[in-house]
């Protein structure tokens, strides 16, 4: 990829500017902290910037965009840089803009539940800020201590709680956006009902920082259940996984809060990487598993619904084994190994991450099919290109992480597995991302989930916001 050469580089007056607007303590020039916001989480992008700004209020966002845009300076906004696809560092000498500074809860409104706060306020915190007053934030993702919720809105993450409280697109009631010429969109409404005029704020959810810097959230938070129960299921077939699904969608129905898998090659992973392994329960391993989780107002009504289905599972041999946390340790212990496949994937060496959407049952096939056609290129196995495809993910919204380990991040290894991975997912009509967004990684794949008129229509509306081109360039929109 080449640098585009409509962009200016930076010069020391720029660097004046931008001291004159966020004070010295918001600009970042020293190579050494330079660093960790050049490089992803995943250590596979890699960025050059020679410069972070850390705002610390809309204003100076603001400030710093309509400069950017008229000096034409490219720009990079950064959440708490835990994106899987490499969408939140540069690609070239673009400027980081980082939210970390922005973290303040400006509302909270205790009957509606309508949460205004910063943009980069920690994902855990609010939720811990919240707790305290006896509501939930919608989303949850393993990254909750990194992660800012600008960055959940900017890449509309889906997480472990989707299944019970939906999307994004639903649960956020308004957003303040800084577009790229400066201007201040304000529409951090709190009103669940609005039906004046176009959705804008729809738009900014998932445009991976596209179009605008999103400095504030307005989202709906639920009520926080009284009653959680967690069970951990071992099971020998994703047919059995499918099946304990559809039994839980009828006998747990509004109490089921997640329901979350993972294969015998994912728990292996994190019994090698990670402290969290000892916390597997179950005697046996098993070819897969599932975490339940019900979430209700009522304990007893829930223990015995819970109760009665996994007997259920029991003894039609649909589940082999299973235990129920007992306390809120045991819960977050089992929480913990779901949580931690991501990280312990990570220590496996290079990893390619994929995270599809496709129809619940050909969801596994993914896997099969994946680990088959490295085999008939004899590319898997020791002393070969790759070491082990693993699948888990959350089967309630039909999403897998698809993970293929492999000895580096080569061109050849790459070109053993896409487009292979993509034409098989819009083979069985499903999408390249489910959640984790397009980024660099993605971007020029787009065709293979979007008609040419959708994506067309989509580079209109990026060219119509940022016609400059200066927010977050080279990705989420074909480069081709
Ligand atoms: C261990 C682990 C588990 C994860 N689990 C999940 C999961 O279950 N579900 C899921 O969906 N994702 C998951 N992720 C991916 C990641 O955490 C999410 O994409 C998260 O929403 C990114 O938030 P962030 O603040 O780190 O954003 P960043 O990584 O900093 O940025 C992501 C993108 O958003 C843009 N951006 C960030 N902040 C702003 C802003 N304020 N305004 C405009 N653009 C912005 C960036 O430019 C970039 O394109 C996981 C990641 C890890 C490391």
């Amino acid at each position: 990829m080449k640098r585009r050469d409509s962009f200016k580089k930076l010069t020391k007056e720029d660097v004046d500017f931008f001291r004159s607007v966020v004070s010295s303590s918001g600009v970042i020039e020293d190579a050494d902290d330079l660093e960790h916001f050049n490089h992803d989480w995943m250590r596979k992008y890699r960025g050059q910037s020679k410069l972070v700004l850390k705002p610390s209020t809309t204003e100076q966002v603001s400030k710093i965009l309509a400069y950017c845009n008229k000096e034409r300076l490219a720009v990079v906004p950064q959440g708490g840089n835990t994106g899987l696809v490499g969408g939140s560092v540069p690609v070239f000498d673009e400027i980081i803009v980082s939210m970390g500074n922005m973290n303040s809860v400006r509302s909270f409104d205790e009957v509606s539940g309508a949460l205004v706060c910063d943009a980069g306020s920690i994902l855990e915190v609010l939720d811990k800020y919240l707790e305290e007053r006896g509501y939930i934030m919608p989303l949850d993702l393993g990254a909750k201590g990194s992660c800012h919720i600008g960055g959940n809105v900017s890449t509309n993450a889906g997480g472990l709680r989707l299944l019970r409280y939906g999307s994004l697109h639903g649960t956020v009631l308004g957003l303040e956006v800084v577009l790229p010429d400066g201007t201040i969109l304000d529409n951090l409404s709190t009103l669940r009902k609005d039906n004046t005029g176009f959705d804008l704020k729809q738009l900014f959810i998932g445009s991976e920082g596209t179009l605008g810097i999103v400095t504030g959230v307005s989202i709906l938070a639920p009520k926080r259940s009284k009653a959680i129960n967690v069970a951990l299921l071992g099971l020998d077939t994703f047919d059995q996984v499918q099946a304990a699904f559809k039994r839980s969608k009828e006998e747990l129905s509004e109490i089921l809060s997640a329901f979350e898998f993972w294969d015998h090659g994912a728990i292996g992973l994190v019994k090698e990487h990670l402290a969290v392994g000892a916390n597997d329960p179950l005697q046996s391993t098993y070819p897969f598993y599932v975490l339940i989780e019900t979430s209700g107002s009522n304990k007893e009504h829930d223990d015995e619904k819970l109760g009665a289905y996994l007997e259920g599972l029991m003894t039609e041999g649909v589940v082999q084994d299973g235990v129920v946390a007992q306390d809120t340790t045991q819960i977050q212990k089992l929480w913990a190994i779901r949580e931690g496949i991501p990280e312990a994937c990570s220590k496996a060496g290079a990893i390619f991450k994929y995270d599809i959407s496709m129809p619940v049952p050909v969801l596994y096939e993914a896997v099969q099919d994946m680990r088959s056609h490295l085999e008939s290129l004899n590319a898997i196995g020791k002393g070969k290109p790759f070491t082990s495809v693993i699948g888990y993910g959350h089967v309630g919204d039909g999403n897998l992480h698809l993970n293929v380990a492999a000895k580096d991040y080569s061109k050849e290894a790459t070109a053993m597995i896409e487009p292979y991975v993509f034409e098989w997912t819009a083979k069985h009509s499903g999408s390249i991302s489910a959640e984790h967004g397009l980024g660099i990684s993605k971007n020029n794949h787009l065709h293979y989930s979007k008609s040419q008129p959708m994506i067309e229509l989509m580079k209109q509306f990026k060219n119509m916001i940022d016609p400059q081109g200066i927010m977050n360039p080279y990705k989420y929109l074909p480069n081709k």
